[in-house]
């Protein structure tokens, strides 16, 4: 899966990515949920192991263009962790006082505490993309922001957190016919919103600012991984291994109780 990380410093041509690709899962989309099961059920216990052990921090940013799956990964990839130690914080375009303070300042609000694991439905990411394609802010001042949002990274890494960054990679076929089934389906029509048609006009630019993105704010500490999404069953997979063996790679243990339990007897 180390196949879809970002290098630090490496230029992305995002048409170099096959957002349909499968991997080593040619066809197997059995064999894949079977996997997909085993690592949930491993998730599971690391996120009791990150809760209890109240050492670490984990934050998740999911990004993609609209139906590109964010919603679809909170819901299947997390499905089982304890809600106790997990949360979501999405972020919508401002309110009028988000827009008061800087950029970073609803960001690093939600940011996850000892033991927590957050997950970013959209992030920081939205004010160097759709701030960036719809001219929200002037060139010097999104142009800054690649620097500032590294920076701001490696602080909360150096603080204790371990960040991953997904970007769930569609094309725009694949958009087209999820927002045909948001249209069709009456239990996915809430989702639509016809401002989705205007940026799916945006498609080249958006993908041009996600390449931006990608290209300069991959960090050891703080990696992107491109998600083939098309195949929802292999996204899931993808994003599910990265996680597991990111977790596992921490060594977490559980702590001993805080008093002497030598010689407790239960009556
Ligand atoms: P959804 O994720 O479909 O609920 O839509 C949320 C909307 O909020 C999307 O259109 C985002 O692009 C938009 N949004 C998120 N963050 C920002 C931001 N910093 N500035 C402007 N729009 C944003
Ligand atoms: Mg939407």
């Amino acid at each position: 899966m180390k196949r879809y990380l970002v290098k630090p410093g490496a230029k992305v041509n995002l048409s170099e990515f096959d957002p349909a690709d499968t991997g080593e899962f040619k066809g197997g989309k059995e064999a894949a949920l079977a996997e997909f099961e085993k690592l949930n059920k491993k998730l599971e216990t690391l996120q009791e192991l990150l809760f209890a052990e109240r050492k670490r921090k984990v934050l998740i940013v999911l990004q993609a263009m609209d139906t590109g799956g964010k919603d679809g990964v909170i819901r299947r990839v997390f499905d089982g962790v304890n809600p106790a130690g997990v949360r979501v914080a999405s972020f919508k375009a401002p309110t009028a006082e988000e827009l008061e303070h800087d950029y970073l300042w609803r960001i690093h609000k939600q940011a996850p505490g000892k033991g927590e694991m957050v997950i970013f439905n959209r992030s920081h990411y939205e004010d160097v993309l759709i701030v960036r394609v719809h001219n929200l802010v002037p060139p010097e001042v999104w142009k800054k922001r690649f620097d500032q949002i590294n920076d701001f990274e490696r602080m909360l890494a150096e603080n204790g957190a371990t960040i991953l960054k997904f970007y769930l990679h569609i094309d725009k076929d694949e958009q087209k016919e999820r927002l045909q089934a948001r249209l069709d389906d009456p239990t996915k029509r809430w989702k639509f919103r016809l401002g989705d048609l205007d940026e799916r006009k945006l498609w080249d630019e958006y993908m041009k600012a996600y390449e931006d993105v990608l290209s300069k704010t991959s960090a050891e500490h703080a990696p992107w991984y491109i998600v083939p999404a098309n195949r929802k069953w292999y996204r899931d997979l993808v994003i599910s291994s990265i996680l597991v063996e990111t977790l596992e790679d921490l060594k977490m243990k559980y702590p001993e109780s805080e008093e002497n339990l030598n010689g407790v007897v239960i009556e």
